[in-house]
């Protein structure tokens, strides 16, 4: 078993599966997101599509709670559809995702997208990657669980939990990284969006900033632990 196989299996019986991409359930009140086993492996829909790939958009530089509230001021007000945002007004688009901060950028990027995503576009990432404002973090999102193309997400958690593991350097670059761990794991969408899951779980119960060391799971197979350079 490789090192990166070793700490999904850690994490995977430490925390079982996260449900991950939420999804907001429409009958709900009030309205929020929901985490089911079944969002990691069924097809989406194509509104699901739509909905993950701005959730995407709206998480960069914040925590998925602002996102999420931005998400449902979005259905509320019947935009969440890339007709609409396509044609939106973007002050207005940014006066309904105020909650997620940088919001007159991520309004000029969500008509940006929604008019791209009109167009039916192939799961291509130089394809994506061509849209303004989108950066590889945001297009590997929408890629991996939006249209379940095998990229592994690769964001600062991943970056600080492995390099304080041993397994890459504290400036080892974005997709460096990302080839590092896909050569170190089954090339599988389903493992792949239940690693990522995991990861973000873990950086928020253990692998904090300061990290809380004392009763994590990848204790004894990590490396910052055993140099002493975390608590
Ligand atoms: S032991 Fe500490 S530094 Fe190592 S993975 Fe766990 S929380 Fe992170």
């Amino acid at each position: 078993m490789t090192p990166f196989e070793s700490v999904y299996q850690t994490l995977y019986q430490a925390y079982g599966p996260q449900g991950w991409w939420p999804i907001v359930d429409r009958t709900s009140r009030p309205l929020h997101c929901v985490y089911v086993p079944q969002n990691t492996t069924r097809i989406k829909t194509e509104a699901e599509c739509f909905e993950i790939c701005v959730g995407a958009v709206l998480t960069q530089n914040t925590n998925w709670s602002n996102a999420e509230k931005a998400l449902v001021s979005l259905i509320e007000a019947d935009y969440l559809s890339p007709e609409a945002l396509a044609e939106a007004d973007t002050a207005y688009i940014a006066e309904l995702i105020t909650s997620s901060g940088y919001y007159n950028q991520k309004a000029k990027k969500l008509k940006a997208f929604s008019a791209f995503f009109l167009t039916r576009p192939k799961p291509e990432r130089p394809l994506f990657l061509s849209i303004w404002g989108l950066g590889p973090e945001t297009v590997d999102d929408m890629l991996l669980y939006a249209y379940d193309h095998p990229v592994f997400v690769v964001d600062l958690y991943t970056k600080r939990l492995f390099s304080r593991l041993g397994l890459c350097s504290e400036r080892i670059d974005y997709h460096d990284l990302q080839a590092k761990i896909s050569a170190g794991i089954e090339k599988d969408v389903t493992l792949y969006k239940e690693y990522h899951a995991l990861i973000v779980r873990h950086a928020k119960e253990f692998c904090r900033k300061t990290p809380v060391c004392g009763q994590c799971p990848l204790r004894s197979q990590c490396k910052a632990v055993q140099a002493a350079s975390v608590p």
